[in-house]
């Protein structure tokens, strides 16, 4: 797969968020050009998630634009009204850009197996055994093929994670969206969705990934977003943001996170 030339598979243009009173994005930026991975980090609170479930159309917002594959929102209303348009569009965007949660999320009375396949199936309408068989080679591609048939409360941390990637996975999205996908894990599971995490970036996959772990960033990113209170105070690649920060809220997170 070729980095960058294309058209973004995400672009976000000053995008204003407000719960209430509480305004939480204050006029964000951010590309995600296909092939590309970008991660964002920054303190709890800043606003990682909020711009995260902006990008798949889970939160409304107040202003800017979001653009999938170059193809604007339609916006209805305006302000604290405003909300997307045209559902037909909501559900292409969604359904192209999955969500893989600090949580897991795995449905507890489904088999790993029905898991993988449910979206497929139910929301793309594809054909179940088709569906089967790609689920099949995902759950192999993250390591857990013998686990099929197994419930989710049978697996540990990280294989019910590396489930819910393959979840993601078969619904053959154009981008993956991470919102701490390690966070929940002790430090050895970890280390094999990292895995799984950095064989997806070397693929070639556009990934906008939400981390607390710098030393992932570092690693699988081309572009890191610093977000304080909302706004972008830095970004750039992480080569950069990592070995010279210019701004000194990076370099105090920075600190504070080594
Ligand atoms: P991060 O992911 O960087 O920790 P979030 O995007 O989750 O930050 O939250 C940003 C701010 O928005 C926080 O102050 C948080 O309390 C607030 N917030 C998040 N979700 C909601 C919500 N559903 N209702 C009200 N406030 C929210
Ligand atoms: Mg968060």
């Amino acid at each position: 797969m070729t980095k960058g030339g294309d058209v973004p598979v995400i672009e976000i243009r000053n995008l204003h968020k407000s719960y209430g009173q509480l305004e939480v994005l204050k006029g964000v930026d951010m590309v995600a050009p296909k092939g590309h991975v970008v991660s964002l980090i920054g303190s709890s609170g800043s606003g990682k998630s909020t711009l995260l479930r902006c990008c798949n159309l889970l939160e409304d917002s107040q202003d800017g634009e979001i653009l999938f594959e170059g193809e604007a929102v339609h916006w209805r209303g305006q302000g604290l009204g405003r909300h997307p348009a045209d559902k037909a569009q909501v559900t292409r965007i969604r359904t192209n850009l999955s969500m893989v949660f600090q949580q897991f999320n795995l449905w507890s009375h489904m088999t790993i197996l029905q898991n993988v396949m449910e979206a497929p199936v139910t929301v793309l309408k594809r054909n179940p055994a088709e569906v089967e068989k790609t689920a099949r080679e995902y759950l192999a591609k993250v390591g857990i093929g013998d686990k099929a048939d197994a419930w989710p409360a049978q697996l540990s941390g990280g294989q019910q994670q590396r489930a819910a990637i393959a979840r993601a996975l078969c619904m053959e999205p154009r981008a993956l969206l991470f919102d701490e996908p390690t966070s929940a894990l002790d430090p050895e599971l970890e280390q094999e969705v990292v895995k799984v995490i950095k064989a997806l970036a070397e693929e070639g996959r556009t990934m906008i990934l939400v981390t607390h772990d710098m030393r992932l960033a570092a690693d699988v990113s081309d572009h890191v977003v610093f977000l304080h209170k909302g706004k972008i105070e830095e970004e750039g690649p992480p080569e950069r943001l990592f070995g010279n920060p210019q701004t000194e809220r990076l370099r105090g997170f920075l600190s504070a996170t080594a």
